[in-house]
C-alpha cells in the first residue's frame, strides 16, 4: 500500500466554509491543502437542480441581508459574478392566509393575530432574558461555566399559545420565518432587511465556483485540481501533537499537519466521523446541544397556474389544525415567469415526517391542501421535487439553530479547536450562524486562526533551530531540545492561542 500522502492542512467539506478557508490558505501561501468532500459536487447546502424547466434551489435560496450600512459579503459575492436575483418581501403573506375551505382570513383579524403574536413572542423573550441572567449569576456565583442556554420562558401563558389554525398559521410565519418581529437578529441589523431570492440558472453555487476558480486549477467552468477530492468520505480523525491521520470510506488515509473540520452541526452530533483520542467533553457536550433546524423547500410544477399573482401575492398560507402542516406557500412567477411552479415549506416535525415518506404521499397531501384552498378543479401537479436535508448523512438537517438567547460560552466552545482540529461551518459564526454568509465567514475566521497558529509554530522551530548549535556544544544542558520543544509546546497549544482574551482555557484539549 501506498505511504500516505502529507498536506500542510486538510479541509474536510467543500460547502462555502471549506471553499473560503481553503483560499484564505492559498490566498496566504499555503498551496499544500486538501480538501476532502463526500459527495460528488461542492456546494454542501448550496445546491441547485433543473426542475420543471428551471434551476431551483433545494437548499439556500436567498441572500438574507441586504441594504443596511454594512455589506453582506454573499451579496457581493452575488453582485461580482452576476447572479441573477429578484427582490423577495413575505412580509404580505399574513394577508394571504386561506383555511380549509379555500377563504382568505380578514386583513383587520390579520393584523390583530399577528400583532397578538409579536407581543406574546416579546414577552416570552423578555421572560427568556430574565431567567438567563439569574441562571448566570447564579453560576457566576458558584464559578460555573457551562453551556446552559433558555430557550423558553419557565412558564407558558395559555392564553398566548396558539390554538386555533389561524394562530397556528401566523406563528409559523413569526417563528420559522420572520423571528426578526421579535428580536434584532445580527443579520438584518448589520446588512439591512431585505432579501433576494437567487433565480439564475447557474444557481446560487455558482458563487462557489467563482470563488473556487481563484485558487483551484479550473477548466470550462469545471475544477480540474487534484487537491479537491470528491466522494471522499471521511470516517476516522486520529490526531496528535504531531498531525492529524484522516481515513476515508473507501479505505484512504490522509495525513496533515492540521485540520479544518467544516461539516454540519448535524454531522458532527451523528457517528459518521470518529475521533481518536475522543474529542474532549467540553465540546461534545456544546456540540450536543446546539439545536439543528429542519427545513424543506417542496417544489410542484402545473400545467397552468391557478393561484392569484400580482403584488403582495408571492406568498400565501394555509391555516390547519396541525401546526406547520403544509402552511407556507410561493409561486415562482417572479423568479421565473411561466414556469408554473409552487413551493411549500416545511420545517422540523412536517419535514421529518415528509422525508420518511414517498413523494407520491406527499403530492397526495399537497394537492389536497391545494385544493381546500383554490377548490376541487385545480390540475394536478406534473412533477414533484422532495429534498431530503435530514436523512442525508453528509448534512443531518438544514442549519444550526441556536436559542435567541443563549449563553455565548456555547458558540465558543462549538468552535474552539482541538489540538490540531479546527472547526468551521455556519454554526461556528457567532453572529450569522445558519446563513451563507455565516458559513462564507467563518471558513475565512477559521483560517486566520490557523494561519496564526503557523505562524506560531514555525517561530517556535526557528528558535528550537537557534537553540541546535548551543545544545550540541554544551552537551550539559539540563533542558533538553525535546524538552524545550514539548515545554513551548504545552503553552503554545492551539485553544490557548485561538482563546486567549475570550474565554477560560477549556480544560481538557487532548
Ligand atoms: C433548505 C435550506 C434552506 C436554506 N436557506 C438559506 C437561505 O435562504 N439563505 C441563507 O443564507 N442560508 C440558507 N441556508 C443555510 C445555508 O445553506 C448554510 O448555512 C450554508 O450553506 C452552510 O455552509 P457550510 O459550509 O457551513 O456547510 P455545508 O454546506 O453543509 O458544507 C459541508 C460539506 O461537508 C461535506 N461533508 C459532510 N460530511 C462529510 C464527511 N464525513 N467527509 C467529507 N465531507 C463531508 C458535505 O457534503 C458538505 O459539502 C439554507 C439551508 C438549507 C438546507
Amino acid at each position: 500500500m501506498d505511504s500516505p500522502s502529507r498536506s500542510s492542512v486538510i479541509i474536510v467539506g467543500a460547502g462555502v466554509s471549506g471553499i473560503s478557508a481553503a483560499k484564505v490558505l492559498a490566498e496566504n501561501g499555503i498551496e499544500e491543502f486538501m480538501i476532502l468532500e463526500a459527495s460528488d459536487r461542492i456546494g454542501g447546502r448550496i445546491r441547485k437542480e433543473s426542475f420543471g424547466g428551471v434551476s431551483v434551489e433545494l437548499g439556500a435560496g436567498w441572500i438574507a441581508g441586504v441594504g443596511g450600512e454594512k455589506s453582506n459579503p454573499a451579496w457581493e459575492l452575488a453582485n461580482n459574478s452576476g447572479l441573477r436575483t429578484c427582490f423577495s418581501d413575505y412580509s404580505n403573506a399574513r394577508y394571504n392566509i386561506y383555511d380549509t375551505s379555500g377563504k382568505i382570513i380578514p386583513r383587520k383579524l390579520a393584523n390583530e393575530l399577528y400583532k397578538k403574536a409579536v407581543d406574546s413572542a416579546k414577552e416570552k423573550m423578555d421572560s427568556a432574558i430574565r431567567s438567563l441572567r439569574s441562571q448566570e449569576s447564579n453560576n457566576r456565583g458558584c464559578g460555573g461555566g457551562d453551556v446552559s442556554r433558555v430557550t423558553e420562558p419557565p412558564l407558558e401563558d395559555p392564553l398566548c399559545t396558539p390554538r386555533t389554525p389561524f394562530e397556528h398559521a401566523i406563528d409559523f410565519l413569526l417563528h420559522d420565518f420572520e423571528m426578526a418581529e421579535v428580536e434584532p437578529i445580527s443579520t438584518f441589523v448589520d446588512f439591512g432587511e431585505r432579501e433576494f431570492l437567487v433565480a439564475d440558472e447557474r444557481g446560487f453555487e455558482h458563487l462557489l465556483y467563482k470563488m473556487a476558480e481563484e485558487f483551484l486549477f479550473t477548466s470550462e467552468g469545471k475544477i480540474l485540481d487534484s487537491r479537491l477530492q470528491l466522494n471522499k468520505v471521511v470516517r476516522e480523525l486520529q490526531h496528535s501533537r504531531n498531525g492529524v491521520t484522516v481515513t476515508t470510506e473507501d479505505g484512504c488515509v490522509y495525513e496533515a499537519n492540521y485540520l479544518i473540520l467544516s461539516v454540519s452541526i448535524g454531522v458532527l452530533q451523528s457517528d459518521l466521523i470518529s475521533f481518536r483520542p475522543s474529542l474532549p467533553r467540553w465540546k461534545t457536550e456544546a456540540i450536543q446541544t446546539c439545536e439543528v433546524m429542519v427545513y424543506t423547500k417542496i417544489f410542484l410544477k402545473f400545467p397552468h397556474k391557478f393561484w392569484p399573482c400580482g403584488p403582495g401575492k408571492e406568498f400565501f398560507m394555509y391555516a390547519h389544525e396541525r401546526r406547520g402542516y403544509y402552511t407556507f406557500w410561493q409561486h415562482m412567477e417572479n423568479a421565473f415567469p411561466g414556469s408554473n411552479i409552487l413551493v411549500v415549506t416545511l420545517t422540523n416535525g412536517e419535514s421529518k415526517r415528509v422525508e420518511a415518506q414517498s413523494d407520491e404521499e406527499t403530492l397526495k397531501e399537497a394537492m389536497g391542501v391545494l385544493r381546500n384552498m383554490f377548490g376541487p378543479n385545480i390540475p394536478n401537479a406534473t412533477d414533484i421535487l422532495v429534498p431530503r436535508w435530514y436523512y442525508n448523512r453528509f448534512q443531518c438537517g438544514s442549519y444550526s439553530n441556536y436559542p435567541i438567547i443563549s449563553n455565548n460560552q456555547l458558540v465558543h466552545n462549538i468552535k474552539a479547536p482541538v489540538g490540531r482540529i479546527f472547526f468551521t461551518g455556519e454554526h461556528t459564526s457567532e453572529q450569522f450562524s445558519g446563513y451563507v454568509h455565516g458559513g462564507y465567514l467563518a471558513g475565512i475566521d477559521s483560517s486566520k486562526a490557523l494561519l496564526e497558529e503557523i505562524r506560531k509554530e514555525r517561530k517556535t522551530e526557528n528558535q528550537n533551530h537557534l537553540l541546535e548549535p548551543l545544545l550540541a556544544l554544551t552537551g550539559s544542558l539540563t533542558l533538553t531540545q525535546a524538552d524545550a520543544v514539548s515545554s513551548l509546546h504545552k503553552c503554545d497549544i492551539p485553544t490557548q492561542l485561538y482563546l486567549s482574551g475570550k474565554l477560560s482555557i477549556p480544560e481538557a484539549i487532548l
